[in-house]
């Protein structure tokens, strides 16, 4: 190990994309046209934009590079062997099937396996995989060890085994079609989930001849914490603690656009031949012939070659400890966040900032909407907004009212986090003059990329 504790951003700016910088006043204007929804603004008007670490990523030379040789051949394209290969040299799965995003991997996964009756137990089931479950008549089951918030677990992602063995014993084998384990466990907070606990899993459903499959969105991140955290995987390389989590699946669902590196792209892959075959036919229906899925030959060679720079430990060590350099100096100066720091996002914990904001006022989003008329960073309420309102139109306060600051993969510099870090501070200093809000115009599903918001006096 070299001895300086700077660890800096291991590359060089090869192309620069130009932020606006905005005054608050004009801010203020944006965020009153827009209802007080970040979603409704236009990204020219953001300053740093942390809504979300999925396709937001900046590429490589080499990606770019990939972009050129990109081959649109309709069927059998030298990109596509590129990729395949790219994704088989990680997870050695018979069956590799490109689809347009993680969402397209999981529609067409859970239309062959998903009914009404069927249970799918995860350890924290992503939204769109809830959904899609959900979409085909089944039960999404989260499966999350309860921990008092705060409590420091090398590895607070872990699926509850236990509670899989009761689901198992309770509702039978049969009405389970497939045990998903999230890694990392985005909606806890983006925390890793052991080798341990995947091996458990296993063993649980190797005793019930059940399939196990990844949704491996952050598996690189993952990985990363198995060899930090895990003992026995110190001096073990990525890509070998990689092969191991896959060895330990049956399938997966994946995202390109999380540790793809890339902007679009997504895939789905699994040992079972004859649930590749349906599973290719919903394809062909849905994204396109099995050589390309919903993608174009170019987008699949920027996936192959992000898949190779994902698993280099400088470009781990600098993702994450960048995002624990953002949480550290917010804990250190009394800001409260979810501990510990994980891989890709810091969350803020709004209610305990904003005490005096109720939760049906949203204190989540009333200190989004301060984040972003004080410094022009967009960040993305996980609260009440989110999870309040109930099918039958009822409305109750969520679990937790939290405010995500999801860092985008080698977009930004040290510099950019320590002003996100500055206006922080600076809202957190005056959180008590912060005020609720009410929502004056919401659709009956999804409230959160749509609603309208007036703030309270
Ligand atoms: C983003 C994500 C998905 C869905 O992927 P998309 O590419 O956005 O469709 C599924 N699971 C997890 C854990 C994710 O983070």
């Amino acid at each position: 190990m070299e001895r300086w504790k700077t660890i800096i951003e291991p590359f060089r700016i090869h192309s620069v994309e130009p932020i606006r910088l905005s005054t608050r006043e004009e801010r203020a204007a944006r965020l009153n046209e827009a209802g007080y929804n970040l979603f409704d603004l236009h990204a020219d008007d953001v300053i740093i934009d942390l809504l979300t670490d999925s396709g937001t990523g900046a590429m490589s030379r080499d990606q770019w590079a990939g972009i050129q040789r990109g081959d649109e051949s309709y069927a059998g394209s030298p990109s596509w062997f590129t990729f395949r290969d790219a994704v088989h040299q990680l997870f050695p799965f018979k069956h590799i099937i490109p689809t347009h995003q993680g969402r397209a991997a999981e529609k067409i996964l859970f239309s062959v396996l998903g009914a009404p009756g069927k249970v799918v137990p995860n350890n924290t089931h992503f939204d769109t995989t809830r959904a899609n479950a959900e979409a085909t008549g089944a039960e999404a089951i989260d499966l999350t060890p309860s921990h008092e918030p705060g409590t420091r677990l090398p590895f607070k992602g872990d699926m509850d085994v236990a509670a899989l063995e009761r689901l198992i014993d309770e509702r039978g084998r049969d009405a389970i079609p497939v045990v998903f384990v999230t890694v990392t466990n985005n909606s806890m907070g983006g925390q890793p989930v052991s080798m341990a606990n995947l091996r458990a899993v296993r063993a649980v459903c190797d005793r019930h001849d059940l399939p196990l499959f990844l949704d491996a969105c952050r598996f690189a991140e993952n990985a990363w914490f198995i060899r930090q955290r895990e003992k026995g995987y110190e001096s073990t390389p990525i890509p070998d603690i990689v092969r191991e989590m896959a060895s330990l699946a049956d399938g997966m669902t994946m995202s390109a656009k999380k540790d793809g590196l890339a902007n679009i792209g997504g895939w789905l892959a699994m040992n079972d031949d004859s649930l590749a075959e349906r599973c290719r036919t919903l394809l062909i229906l849905t994204e396109g012939f099995p050589t390309y899925g919903g993608l174009a030959g170019r987008d699949l060679e920027a996936i192959a070659q992000g898949l190779a720079e994902v698993v280099e430990e400088d470009y781990l060590r600098y993702r994450i400890t960048s995002t624990a350099y953002l949480g550290d100096a917010l804990a250190e100066s009394g800001v409260p966040v979810i501990e510990p720091i994980g891989g890709h996002a810091v969350y803020i914990d709004a209610r305990a900032l904003l005490p005096h904001i109720p939760p049906l006022q949203y204190p989540g989003q009333a200190l989004a909407c301060a984040l972003y008329v004080e410094g022009g960073i967009r960040s993305c309420e996980i609260g009440t907004v989110m999870f309040g309102l109930h099918p039958d139109g009822t409305e109750s306060p969520a679990a937790m009212d939290l405010v995500r600051l999801a860092i985008p993969r080698r977009t930004y510099t040290q510099s950019h986090v320590d002003y996100v870090i500055e206006v922080v501070r600076f809202v957190a200093k005056r959180s008590a003059e912060l005020r609720g809000l009410r929502i004056v115009a919401a659709p009956a599903q999804l409230r959160h990329f749509t609603a309208r918001f007036e703030p309270l006096s």
